[in-house]
This record gives structure tokens, C-alpha cells and sequence, in this order.
């Protein structure tokens, strides 16, 4: 088992600084997620622990022990990118025993034996004869898990493994993909631009933009209590206002916003940024009422997510029952706004 540090990482290509000062610790036998949009820095990170690419400052240290000018296939790593990047030409066990060509199995067995226990890991058994270009996305994607776990690396390395594969598919590869990473406690990096994916399959994740982490924590601390106006707008989809805070007299402030205001719990003054989740706010009357405009509303299967309009500022809720277009009430508690450091 390993731990892997990313110590100051910063890597540049020509103007772009795509990792700026990445730091950060992936314990032992962690499943470990970079999330973020496209171009923030995700996969150079990975291909900087990979070993693809060298950092212009910083370190990544495998166990405590630097892996610095060590080639990809002396780090002990296992690697799945989002394409499946089979060979065609081979069968699915001759693709599995590939990932052995510069190790042998471990645990003394011989290469058909292992490529017989890893199909078994990944859930097609006795597939080792097929060819791999007639398996469906799901499965050529668990062949190539087989591949990289075949030499038994002590760090999985996955970058956007589902991204081509349908919502059902990608659900179901997911559940395996956490099976596996519990059963064999491999420390896991993960590479997600997919919040919902990172939220529901990592121990911790952590939030890049602009090649900066923003925030880490687990995905409960990142939901709830997000650091940054990114990260609330990023991973919980939060409505963020700007506003002006005064303190109460009793307890929590008052916020202007444009011409309204309501109250928050938390004590503040000054400039602030409110985070309201959508799921905290209700159409009816409450705590904070706020008077909008009902926009268009997109089913969810289990809820409706409803645009709306507050004095030129678009409110996103959440709700079971999507009202009529049209004026209305939206309302939340005052514990239900977050008071978002800048
Ligand atoms: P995506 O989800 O789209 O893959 P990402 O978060 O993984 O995005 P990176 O691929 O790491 O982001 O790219 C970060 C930035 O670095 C981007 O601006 C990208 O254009 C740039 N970049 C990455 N690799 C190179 C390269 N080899 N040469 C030049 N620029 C690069």
C-alpha cells in the first residue's frame, strides 16, 4: 500500500500554467477524485503522477519516496484512460496478459492463471477467448481495469473511464469500479469532470479550476460547506448572490440584494456572497420570501429543476411540483443560506 503526495506541483505548457501549485496527499488505499471543468488541470495532474509528464516545480513522492525522473512503467501504477485503447488484433486475455510485459503476476502464478483470477475480479469470466472490438463499452472498459490491475500496482490511475459510456453503463461500471478498489485497498487517483460521478464514488475529492485546487475534503464537507463561490456553483449547483451584510441585533444578519433583502444566519458584514441551494428553496411562503418570475422547468424523474427569475438574477429550485409560469413566491430559512468566503 501506498500513500502519493503531490507536493507544489506546476506544470506549463508555453503561456499556460495548467497545474499551479497542486498539493496534496492521497492516503493509503484512498479512492481519491480531481474534479473540475474542462481545461482546469485534471489530467496533466494525473500524467504528472503518471510519470507522461515531468513538473517544471514540485514533486510527487510514492510511500514518502520521490518518483522524480522514474518512467511510467517503473511507478507501479495501473492506468485506464477514457478510451478503451484495446488492441483489436488481440484477444481479451492476450489484452490482460499485455499489462503484464514488463512484471511478472505476482503471487508466483503463471500469466494464464492471473488473467484468469483478474477476469473473475471484473466480472466476465471465462471472456478470455473473445474478441475484444465485440464487447459492448462497458465491458471492453473492465477489460482495460483488468489490464492495469493485471501486474498489481500499488496506485490505480483512472482518467474519465466512463465518459464514453451511456448513463446506465456508466452506473453500473461505477459500483464495480468502488467494489474492486475496496476489495484490493488500492490507493486510487480518479479524474472526473462529472460532479455527480466524484461526489458519489470518492473517500475525498478535490475541486480544481484554473490549475489551482480549490478545495478538499469529502464529498459531504465539499456539498455542504463549499470554500469558494466556484466550488458551491460548481459541485452544488448553488444559486450565489451577491449582496451587502449587516449584523442583527439578535443573532445572524440582514442582506441586501439589489432592491430586496432577507435574513441569513450566519453573522457577516459587508460585501458577501450568499450560496442558496436549490433544493433549499420552496415555492410558498416561509422564512425569506422572495417574489419571482416562474421560467421553463426540466423533469428530473424524481423532481423538477425550475428557472426562475428574481429582479434579473436567475434562481434555480428544486422541487417535487413544478408550478405554472408566472409570479411567485420562492422561500428558504435563514439557516438555509450560506455565507460564502470570497
Ligand atoms: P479535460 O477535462 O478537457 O481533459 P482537464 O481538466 O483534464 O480538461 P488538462 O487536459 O490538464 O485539463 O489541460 C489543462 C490546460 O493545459 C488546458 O488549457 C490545456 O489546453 C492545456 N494543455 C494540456 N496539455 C497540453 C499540451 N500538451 N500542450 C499545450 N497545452 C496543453
Amino acid at each position: 500500500m501506498t500513500s502519493v503526495d503531490l507536493d507544489g506541483l506546476v506544470r506549463e505548457f508555453g503561456p499556460t500554467r495548467a497545474v499551479d501549485d497542486v498539493s496534496v496527499t492521497v492516503a493509503d488505499g484512498e479512492f481519491f477524485t480531481l474534479v473540475g471543468p474542462s481545461g482546469c488541470g485534471k489530467t496533466t495532474t494525473l500524467r504528472l503522477v503518471a510519470g507522461f509528464e515531468e513538473p517544471d516545480a514540485g514533486d510527487v513522492r510514492f510511500g514518502g519516496e520521490s518518483v522524480a525522473g522514474v518512467p511510467p512503467e517503473d511507478r507501479d501504477v495501473g492506468i485506464v484512460f477514457q478510451s478503451y485503447a484495446l488492441f483489436p488484433h488481440m484477444t481479451v486475455g492476450e489484452n490482460v496478459a499485455y499489462g503484464l510485459r514488463f512484471r511478472d503476476p505476482p503471487g508466483g502464478v503463471s500469466t494464464e492463471e492471473r488473467v484468469t483470477e483478474l477476469l473473475e475480479l471484473v466480472d466476465l469470466p471465462g471472456m478470455a477467448d473473445r474478441d475484444p472490438t465485440a464487447l459492448s463499452g462497458g465491458q471492453q472498459q473492465r477489460v482495460a481495469l483488468a489490464r492495469a490491475l493485471a501486474p498489481g500496482p500499488s496506485v490505480l490511475l483512472l482518467d474519465e473511464p466512463m465518459s464514453a459510456l451511456d448513463a446506465r453503463l456508466r452506473e453500473r461500471l461505477r459500483g464495480t469500479v468502488k467494489e474492486i478498489q475496496r476489495e484490493l485497498d488500492i490507493t486510487t487517483v480518479y479524474v472526473t469532470h462529472d460532479q455527480e460521478e466524484a461526489l458519489s464514488i470518492s473517500d475525498r475529492v478535490a475541486v480544481m479550476n484554473s490549475g489551482r485546487v480549490e478545495q478538499v475534503g469529502t464529498p459531504e464537507e465539499v456539498y455542504r460547506e463549499p470554500a469558494s463561490r466556484f466550488v458551491a456553483e460548481f459541485v452544488g449547483d448553488n444559486n450565489v448572490l451577491d449582496g451587502t451584510a449587516s449584523p442583527l441585533e439578535t443573532k445572524g444578519s440582514s442582506v441586501s440584494v439589489g432592491p430586496a433583502s432577507f435574513e441569513v444566519a450566519d453573522s457577516a458584514t459587508g460585501t458577501v456572497a450568499i450560496g442558496l441551494r436549490p433544493e433549499s428553496l420552496s415555492f410558498g411562503s416561509g422564512g425569506n420570501e422572495l417574489d419571482v418570475t416562474v421560467g421553463r422547468a426540466e423533469f428530473l424523474g424524481d423532481a423538477y429543476k425550475v428557472y426562475c427569475d428574481w429582479h434579473g438574477t436567475q434562481l434555480l429550485v428544486k422541487t417535487t411540483d413544478a408550478p405554472d409560469p408566472g409570479p411567485a413566491t420562492v422561500s428558504f430559512e435563514p439557516s438555509d443560506a450560506d455565507v460564502l468566503p470570497e
